[in-house]
């Protein structure tokens, strides 16, 4: 049987799709809006069943084949970013200081696609769930859905997730098995001791001294590049001290910094060395001090199988397909999927040159949309769902 191609008329209402869902951007945990969007979209496709509010805002559409086979779940994101948009497309986001500057507008519209798809050529064995996550740039999302007791029933056999890549050649596929995405999480160190008066700073304890200690040490901690087994990388990311007051010596201070590691063991011994140097300045300095995470990524490590259903999907799109440059040393929180019984892989899809992921002038580009919903139709067919 011939796999179902998007029609022209589907391209310019995906593009149309992803054009509102832009100027309605909502950050990570608050996407009422995107979500009742989405399940209404969903629903007039006429799936078998349309489940809402999974761990938080999630929808999930699934189309049941007419025979038994595997249950393939298909994942997109929600979410956007508290930063203001610069560049001025016609769809520009209408939320002051909020924009989909992760492209996954794209993504969601590139899954709605294979629903479009799905409507008109429904599964012949197995089972679709196309999953549209919530909260995915702060790491909380994907847990969460998977903690959803909805979630058991679902129960995938194989996961995939697609995300866009600008500075790769347009519609290349960057895949490797092993670890693709790094683990990370937000370290919030705060120090506590004594204000005084300015004229008299010998009356109180100011934190000052040892926060600026803390910085440098911290960040050295770094060592190796990403593709070394022990990668480890601490960016101070945000410091306050005191208050802007000429007037008073400060009393506390507080210093974010970010973790990183290659793979999850690596993060528990820099965990103990960061909290090690905090608790050593901190009693030098005779300051309290308490410490907490925030962001808290695992590594996301793709299986070998369903990787190769990513390289037989690109072959068949005839789209280049490499490893080189992974695993990223940024963080996704899709590997949860994995942790949860998938075989999951995420691939990374060529945007072209055009501004990184987060840049405040990024836009996903629209030709993209009918490349994703391609090597999805092509993964679903590999894994059986449409075989004959
Ligand atoms: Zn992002
Ligand atoms: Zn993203």
């Amino acid at each position: 049987m011939p796999l179902p191609r998007l029609t022209n008329s589907d391209i310019i209402a995906l593009t149309d799709l992803r054009h509102t869902l832009h100027r309605a951007p909502e950050v990570s945990g608050q996407e009422a809006g995107t979500a009742a969007h989405i399940a209404a979209v969903l629903r007039d496709l006429r799936p078998d069943q349309v489940l809402t509010g999974l761990g938080g805002h999630g929808v999930a559409a699934i189309w049941n084949g007419a025979a038994d086979g595997p249950t393939v779940l298909l994942r997109c994101e929600l979410d956007a970013l508290p930063i203001t948009e610069t560049g001025r497309p016609d769809w520009v986001s209408q939320v002051p200081g909020v924009a989909h500057l992760c492209g996954h507008d794209g993504h969601m519209a590139m899954l709605t696609g294979v629903a479009r798809l799905l409507s008109r050529q429904p599964p012949l064995r197995g089972r679709v769930v196309l999953m549209y996550q919530p909260a995915e740039e702060d790491g909380a999302g994907a847990r969460a859905v998977v903690a959803d007791a909805r979630y058991a029933a679902l129960r995938p056999d194989w996961a995939f997730a697609i995300h866009n890549f600008p500075g790769l050649p347009f519609g290349h596929v960057l895949v490797t098995d092993g670890p693709v995405n790094c683990a990370s999480r937000g370290m919030k160190v705060a120090l506590h001791g004594r204000t005084a008066h300015a004229s008299q700073p010998e009356t109180g304890t100011s934190p000052a001294h040892a926060l600026a200690r803390l910085m440098p040490t911290l960040t050295a901690l770094s060592g190796g590049t990403v593709t070394d087994a022990d990668f480890r990388l601490a960016t101070v990311t945000h410091a306050r001290l005191g208050e802007p007051a000429f007037g008073i010596a400060p009393g506390a201070a507080e210093l974010w910094v970010t973790l990183r590691s290659r793979v999850d063991s690596g993060m528990a011994g820099m965990i103990a060395a960061a909290e090690a140097l905090v608790g050593d300045v901190a009693a030098a300095e005779h300051l309290g001090h308490d410490i907490s995470y925030h962001d808290i990524f695992d590594h996301c490590d793709n299986d070998a199988e369903a990787v190769a259903h990513i390289t037989a999907a690109a072959q068949a799109m005839g789209l280049t397909h490499s490893a080189d440059g992974l695993p990223m040393r940024g963080s996704e929180d899709f590997g949860q999927f994995g942790k949860a019984g998938a075989r999951a892989a995420m691939l990374f899809l060529g945007a072209g040159a055009i501004a990184d992921l987060h840049n405040p002038d990024y836009d996903f580009p629209d030709d993209l949309i009918p490349k994703g919903t391609g090597i999805f139709v092509e993964i679903l067919r590999s894994v059986g769902v449409w075989a004959a």
